[in-house]
């Protein structure tokens, strides 16, 4: 009988030793700087799948099962993930630990932000994902948050947090040396997505199509943005591969534009400086 116990507690603690932080992600991109923080160190999930968009996203019971088990939620926050609340008081998991990865950050202040009817005014615009720089805060503030998760394999995080930042850097100075050679710096978006990666970069939003996703524009709205398109000598508008691009396509036959993919929300297993990239050389591709 003793033997048994013994044998059972050591097959426990060395289940315990074992275990490695469940992590939850709201959306790839940010799922993709977590891998690249924890590589195999952590199992991690990303719960708005490519494709779809986190402003029209509803969980499937299955998400709830993992959320139940995780150690830690990983979300942009600002009001991006308007069904994450919900989520986690149905998940009846009282140890998760949530990351909002924009507390503490200055967002720009949207004058309306309307996702899925309800209005989240004063949350702030909550894509801090797509300014490289902003990305190289929200690693670190994954690495802490795994880390705790983790102490024993903090090291290892923070390497991976280094080798991240250093990658960073070069994508940084790429997209600066990049935009030099654009022809116009002014853009039609389709939803209010880029607002951080055009101000670092000195780019300006002169149109939004849908300025809150799935609100399709008014008649004045769009003929605003086609004036707009006229006054910059702008070629090409954006559509997004996860939002339906009708009214785009609508602007840009009455402008004689094109229109361009942008992917505000990446492919999972992708690497972020690579998700980046993607959408800059479409960027390159509209305005140089
Ligand atoms: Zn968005």
């Amino acid at each position: 009988m003793k033997k048994i116990v013994f044998a059972l507690a050591m097959l426990l603690s060395a289940a315990t030793l074992a275990a490695k932080p469940q992590v939850v992600v709201s959306i790839v991109p940010l799922y993709n700087i977590t891998k690249a923080i924890t590589g195999d160190m952590a199992d991690v999930t990303v719960m708005v799948p490519p494709g779809a968009s986190p402003h029209t996203f509803s969980p499937k019971p299955g998400q709830l099962k993992s959320l139940a088990k995780a150690d830690l939620f990983i979300m942009a926050g600002a009001g991006l993930e308007f069904w994450a609340d919900k989520m986690v008081k149905a998940s009846g998991n009282r140890k998760l630990k949530i990351l909002s990865v924009t507390d503490g950050m200055a967002l720009v202040n949207e004058e309306e932000h309307v996702h899925d009817g309800h209005e989240h005014t004063g949350s702030g615009n909550p894509h801090v994902w797509l300014d490289p720089v902003l990305a190289g805060r929200i690693a670190e503030k994954i690495e802490t948050e795994v880390s705790l998760q983790d102490p024993a394999n903090k090291p290892h995080y923070l390497k991976n947090l280094a080798i991240f930042k250093k990658k960073i850097k070069v994508l940084d100075a790429e997209i600066k040396t990049g935009v030099k050679k654009f022809r116009v710096k002014e853009l039609v978006s389709f939803h209010p997505a880029w607002v951080y990666f055009e101000s670092r970069y000195g780019l300006k939003e002169v149109g939004v199509i849908q300025t809150s996703p799935g609100k399709e524009p008014s008649p004045k709205q769009i003929s605003d943005i086609i004036e707009q398109i006229k006054k910059y000598g702008i070629t090409t508008i954006f559509a997004e591969s996860q939002l339906p691009r009708k009214a785009a396509d609508v602007i840009a036959k009455e402008a004689g534009v094109k229109v361009l993919i942008l992917d505000p929300n990446g492919a999972a297993d992708g690497d972020y400086p690579g998700f980046i990239r993607k959408n800059f050389n479409v960027m390159k591709e509209a305005m140089q």
